[in-house]
């Protein structure tokens, strides 16, 4: 159609520097060209915060679970802070943020495929982010706890504390 149109956006010069260059030489590494979550091909949707490139399905589920846990920006449209690409860039990316948030992902808990159900994904990523229950216990936020406790490793210890109680 057009392609005047391309070249609309020109006029509007701010300068694009170094910031969103970095942000795209990202995009562009192997291992983000694919959803950090279901493996779709070809992400369009970034949570910042977490620094992950993800599928418009798992989008969604980030963006549901509100962005005090994962800001969700389009990679192609929406406006980036300086902080945002600084927070995707120090992360690194869908390998690294893989490699804290999937540990210790149990073999019964398989990552979502670009088909699976809505509620699968959504259940996935709950336990991946919200919960973060895949993450290196000594990572593990711990002032989340509000959340209804998936770990019942702590009554371990408490036999120790109540054993010289009974008479
Ligand atoms: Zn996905």
């Amino acid at each position: 159609m057009s392609t005047a149109n391309r070249y609309q956006h020109i006029k509007s010069t701010k300068p694009v520097v170094g910031k969103a260059r970095k942000l795209k030489d990202l995009m562009i590494k192997s291992d983000n060209r694919i959803c950090a979550d279901c493996g779709a091909p070809d992400p369009k949707w970034a949570s910042a915060n977490i620094g992950v490139f993800l599928c418009l399905k798992c989008g969604d589920v980030h963006k549901a679970l509100g962005p005090d846990i994962s800001k969700v920006l389009s990679v192609t449209l929406d406006d980036w802070s300086d902080s945002d690409i600084d927070s995707m860039v120090e992360v690194g990316g869908n390998s690294h943020a893989n490699s804290i948030y999937e540990a210790f992902l149990p073999k019964d808990r398989p990552k979502p495929k670009p088909d699976s159900t809505m509620e699968y994904r959504t259940k996935f990523i709950r336990a991946k982010y919200e919960t973060q229950d895949f993450l290196k216990p000594s990572l593990r936020i711990s002032s989340r706890s509000s959340f209804k406790s998936t770990t019942s490793v702590k009554s371990v210890d408490s036999n120790f504390s109540s054993t010289s109680r009974k008479d």
